[in-house]
């Protein structure tokens, strides 16, 4: 079973991918955590990776995708959750060109949705655990230490791209390319819709649902 979760910034889509990976035993696949995994190792290929995500801009199509490519590949697992990947009609057409390569395809799309005003909320209040990966939010949460995670009490830090500004390029750049995007798997009939509103408990239940009735 490969998934696609297609959603706006702060919105939720990292939180339920995690949650779809331990449910049905699947890879997640974020290209948000791969490419702030390649900023940090201080290459070449980093520093740009690291400006460009900064400036809450897209990575270019042709990086992206062979990133992917050398992913999915070399995965073994019941299937993929693919969390921020495509983002692109191009990277969408080009995924499913890998995926037929090694006999497999796209199941299932979840698209989440969640008013701009609601999102920048939840994006200028996250921020994670820099051990376990644990997501808050510190006007939502209930955080027992302001600067440490509840679960470990390691340190929390917050994105660079989580400002107002960088959220506003990165919701207006995400309107621009999911139209497109979510036509490409309209026509396939393998979307579905999903308000992000609710609590993480109630927006997850609706997605188990969607993805029982295959
Ligand atoms: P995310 O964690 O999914 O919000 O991604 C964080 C940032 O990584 C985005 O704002 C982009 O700069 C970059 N990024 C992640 N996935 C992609 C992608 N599929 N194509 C281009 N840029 C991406």
């Amino acid at each position: 079973m490969n998934i696609v979760l297609i959603a706006p910034p702060a919105s939720g889509k990292g939180t339920q991918a995690k949650m779809l990976k331990d449910k049905y035993n699947l890879y997640h696949l974020s290209t948000g955590d791969l490419l702030r995994n390649i900023s940090k190792d201080g290459s070449e290929l980093g520093i740009k990776v690291k400006s460009i995500i900064d400036e809450g801009k897209l990575i270019d199509d042709d990086l992206m995708i062979e990133i992917v490519k050398e992913k999915i590949y070399s995965i073994k697992s019941n299937g993929i959750i693919f969390d921020g990947f495509p983002r692109t009609l191009n990277q969408a057409i080009k995924l499913d060109e890998m995926l037929k390569e090694i006999n497999k395809k796209i199941d299932n799309v979840i698209v989440l949705e969640i008013d701009k005003e609601i999102a920048l909320k939840r994006s200028i209040g996250r921020v994670a655990c820099s051990n376990c990966g644990n997501i808050y939010n510190i006007y939502f949460d209930d955080l027992k230490n302001p600067l440490k995670c509840n679960n470990c009490n390691n340190e929390l830090i917050k994105r660079n791209d989580d400002t107002e500004e960088k959220f506003n390029l990165r919701f207006d750049s995400y309107v621009k390319n999911s139209k497109k995007l979510i036509e490409y798997y309209e026509k396939k009939n393998i979307v579905n819709f999903v308000s992000s509103l609710n609590d993480k408990e109630t927006v997850f239940a609706e997605i188990k649902n969607i993805i029982n009735r295959g």
